[in-house]
């Protein structure tokens, strides 16, 4: 079946990797999802400035061309973040996307400016209240999912679930996402020193007697303030319900779009413990694994986490990776959690 197969190819450091993509993608009909005429979304993560690790442009104008030359009209796309870096507002992030090398092709924030473009459509589950799907992706006919494997401190790992359900939403969906989880302060450690309010990008937590106070609603749980505070006094909790989240509105994303019009693939090189949405590249965990492509965000993201140590990755972040996959496959989606895989040379 075919949502339950993965093609896989090897990283290599002596074979040209382009070519093998290419026939990779070939081979698992990545763009038998394209229809002449259809406006073919391209979702990738264009890469944090600064931070290197994100897919290289030339395999992303591969697969734009093959659109183009099936009749598609394609475009890159991603939508604002929620935190004030270089992608957080559609200038700034058209600006990183031209600067990062993806300039051969036109590059559509899909969320608007500053992220007013969504579509409101219903959540396939009760742990959101509603999904708010960034306007340029719910009105495109098709979409291949371009993504770059690796750590994520609120996820565990990130990959095609990820993309979907984080980048592919406006700022609103993305916070109501990470307000999932709960923030703590321990009243017996903190101090009340304020390290906290400087390390918050907004200023959020509040100091009254001595303690911290946790209780903005803009609060997105990223956490800064967790990881600067020298009592180590603030905590994340129910860590499984951001995976979740994102599982729930990948799952919403993909139901705007008619079966069989989502393709993915997915790199797995350059693995970090952390994402491409930090500043700096983080710890390379694993060595170079190889590309993957498939028509299941879940048989993709499977393979994936298959192919690396994600104990390590589970261990380091406090949260199971493979979460969102187990939710997402409870969600009804099609796939598995163990796919054939097909190695492509
Ligand atoms: S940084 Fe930690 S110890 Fe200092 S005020 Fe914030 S929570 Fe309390
Ligand atoms: S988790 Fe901490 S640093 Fe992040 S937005 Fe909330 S208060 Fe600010």
């Amino acid at each position: 079946m075919k949502m339950n197969r993965v093609y896989f190819t090897k990283w290599s450091q002596t074979a040209n990797m382009l070519t093998k993509t290419a026939s990779l993608c070939e081979e698992a009909g990545i763009f038998d999802v394209v229809e002449k005429g259809d406006k073919v979304a391209v979702n990738l993560h264009v890469g944090e400035l600064g931070n290197p690790n994100y897919v290289r442009p030339f395999f992303v104008k591969h697969i734009v061309d093959e659109i183009a030359s099936r009749g598609g009209k394609p475009f890159l796309t991603d939508t604002t973040t929620y935190y004030p870096l270089k992608r957080n507002n559609a200038v700034d992030h058209m600006q990183t996307a031209v600067a990062n090398g993806f300039n051969f092709a036109p590059f559509i924030v899909a969320d608007g400016l500053v992220g007013e473009n969504g579509i409101t459509v219903p959540s396939p589950d009760p742990l959101l209240s509603e999904v708010e799907v960034a306007g340029a992706v719910y009105h495109a006919d098709a979409m291949i999912v371009v993504s770059h494997l690796k750590g994520h401190p609120l996820a565990g790992f990130g990959g095609a679930i990820k993309n979907l359900g984080m980048g592919c939403v406006t700022k609103k969906s993305k916070l109501e996402q990470h307000r999932l989880l709960d923030i703590v302060v321990d009243e017996s450690r903190c101090q009340g020193c304020g390290t906290c309010v400087d390390a918050c990008w907004f200023g959020l937590p509040r100091i009254e007697n001595d303690l911290a106070i946790m209780d903005s609603p803009l609060c997105m749980r990223c956490p800064l303030c967790k990881n600067a505070c020298p009592e180590e006094a603030i905590r994340l909790e129910n860590r499984d319900r951001l995976p979740s989240g994102l599982a729930v509105a990948g799952l919403a994303v993909l139901d705007t779009f008619e079966s069989g019009k989502v393709s993915f693939v997915n790199f797995a090189n350059d693995i970090s413990t952390v994402c491409d949405c930090a500043q700096a590249p983080g710890t390379k965990f694993a060595e170079d694994v190889g590309v993957f492509a498939a028509h299941s965000a879940l048989s993709i993201d499977a393979a994936g986490t298959d192919s690396i140590d994600i104990r390590h990755l589970n261990e380091i972040h406090g949260v199971d990776s493979l979460h969102q996959l187990r939710k997402i496959q409870d969600l009804g989606y099609g796939g598995v959690l163990t796919p054939e895989l097909i190695v492509c040379e």
